[in-house]
C-alpha cells in the first residue's frame, strides 16, 4: 500500500511550510526581533534569568495550565481582568485549536488575500472550507465584498491580521467593525490577530478594549515578534465562554518547562522588549524613507516589523522581483519572496526591518544597479 491511499487527498496536495537556509545570511525573512534575546539585556538580568532556567526541573511535566505565566502576561499586557487567556505553542496552535473546535462538517473559515498563509493551510489541515475574500489593490479591506461573502457563507469563523502580514497596513476600524457585526448577525466568530501590534502607530487601536462590547471576538497575541520567536509562545485573550471550549482541544503540557520560565522572565522585562521595537520602528521609517529614494521600488505604508515592497517593471510577470531577491541572496541578503503568492502581490518581496548596519547592507544592495 502507499501513503497516499489512506491520507486525505487535500492533505496529499498540500507542501510542507518551507523555511530557506538562512545559516551566513543576514536574516530579514521572518519577522524576527535583530536583537538576540538575552543576549542584548544588561548583564545582571542575563545572569538573573539563566539562574530562574537553572531551577526549572526538566524531569517533571510542565505546569498544566501555567497559572504564573499567565499572570505576568495579564500584568505586562494590561489584560482585564473580565477576560480569560489561553496559551498556545505559538500563536500558529491556537489557529489550530479554533479551527479544530469549529471543523462540522461543511463549516467554513474566511479570511482576506492576501493574508497570513497558515490560515488558509489549517483551515485545510482541520476539514474547513476556506474562503479567501480579496483585499482591495491598495490592501485596504473591502468591507462591501466582506459583508457580502459572510451573509452568503456564513463562515463559522473569520481571522483578521492587524496589522496584516504581509501587506503590512492597519484595517480601518470601521471596516472592522461592520465586519463583527455582521459575523454577529450571522453566528460566526471573529479573531483579531494582533501578532505586530506591537510596532503599530496607533497603540491605542488595539482591540483588547473592545472585545466585552462584542459575544463574537477574540484576540490573538504572539511573542514571536516581539523579540522572543525561539519560545513559541501566543496567546487568545476573551470570554471564557469561548476560551473554556478551545481550552478543551488544547493538548496538556503544550508549553514546555523552559518557555515558560523564559517568558515568566521576559514579561518582567516586557519595558526592555517595548524599548527595543520602538528602536525597529525608528529604523522601520529611516528604511522606508531609503527605500523610498531608490527608482524603480515602490513602497508600501507599515505598521508591523517589515516593509512590503514592489519592483517596478512587467508586473504581469515577477521577473523583476526574482532579479532583485536573487541579487539580495547573492549579497548574503535573505528576504521573502512574495512575489507568486498572490495576484496583488505580483513583483513584491517582504523585507524585515533588522539592525540598522543589516538595513544599511540591504540598502546598499537594493541601490546597486542591475
Ligand atoms: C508571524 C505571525 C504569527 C505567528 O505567530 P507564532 O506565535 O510565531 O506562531 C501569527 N499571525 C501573524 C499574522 C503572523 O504574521
Amino acid at each position: 500500500m502507499k501513503p497516499t491511499d489512506i491520507i486525505r487527498p487535500e492533505i496529499g496536495a498540500l507542501s510542507s511550510y518551507h523555511v530557506q537556509p538562512a545559516a551566513g545570511f543576514i536574516k530579514l525573512d521572518a519577522m524576527e526581533n535583530p536583537y538576540a534575546f538575552p543576549q542584548s539585556l544588561p548583564e545582571l538580568l542575563q545572569a538573573r534569568l539563566l539562574e530562574r532556567l537553572s531551577t526549572v526541573s526538566l524531569n517533571r511535566y510542565p505546569a498544566a495550565d501555567a497559572p504564573e505565566l499567565k499572570a505576568s502576561i495579564r500584568y505586562a499586557m494590561q489584560i482585564p481582568a473580565e477576560l480569560d487567556i489561553m496559551l498556545g505553542n505559538g500563536s500558529d496552535e491556537i489557529i489550530q485549536l479554533i479551527a479544530m473546535a469549529v471543523a462540522k462538517p461543511g463549516a467554513a473559515l474566511l479570511s482576506v488575500e492576501p493574508a497570513f498563509v497558515m490560515f488558509k493551510m489549517i483551515a485545510t489541515f482541520c476539514g474547513l472550507h476556506y474562503i479567501g475574500v480579496s483585499l482591495k489593490a491598495d490592501f485596504s479591506l473591502d468591507a462591501e465584498a466582506m459583508v457580502a461573502a459572510i451573509a452568503r457563507e456564513q463562515p463559522a469563523v473569520i481571522f483578521i491580521a492587524n496589522p496584516n502580514n504581509p501587506t503590512g497596513n492597519c484595517f480601518d476600524r470601521k471596516s472592522i467593525a461592520r465586519i463583527i457585526s455582521t459575523a454577529e448577525k450571522n453566528g460566526g466568530l471573529v479573531v483579531i490577530d494582533e501578532a505586530y501590534f506591537p510596532f503599530t502607530t496607533h497603540a491605542h487601536e488595539s482591540y483588547l478594549h473592545n472585545i466585552t462590547e462584542h459575544e463574537n471576538v477574540v484576540l490573538m497575541r504572539t511573542v514571536s515578534k516581539l523579540g522572543l520567536a525561539g519560545l513559541r509562545l501566543g496567546m487568545l485573550v476573551g470570554r471564557q465562554a469561548w476560551l473554556q471550549e478551545f481550552d478543551k482541544l488544547r493538548l496538556p503540557y503544550n508549553i514546555n518547562a523552559l518557555t515558560q520560565a523564559a517568558a515568566a522572565f521576559a514579561m518582567e522585562q516586557y519595558g526592555e522588549l517595548l524599548k527595543q521595537c520602538d528602536v525597529i520602528k525608528h529604523e522601520r521609517i529611516r528604511l522606508a524613507i531609503a527605500l523610498a529614494n531608490i527608482s524603480g521600488i515602490e513602497t508600501f505604508p507599515s505598521e508591523a516589523n517589515f516593509i512590503l515592497i514592489r519592483v517596478t517593471g512587467d508586473t504581469s510577470v515577477n521577473t523583476e522581483a526574482d532579479k532583485m531577491f536573487a541579487k539580495l541572496r547573492s549579497r548574503k541578503i535573505l528576504v521573502k519572496n512574495t512575489s507568486q503568492s498572490h495576484p496583488l502581490l505580483a513583483n513584491t518581496l517582504r523585507l524585515t526591518v533588522g539592525t540598522p548596519t543589516e538595513n544599511d547592507a540591504m540598502i546598499a544592495a537594493l541601490n546597486e544597479n542591475p
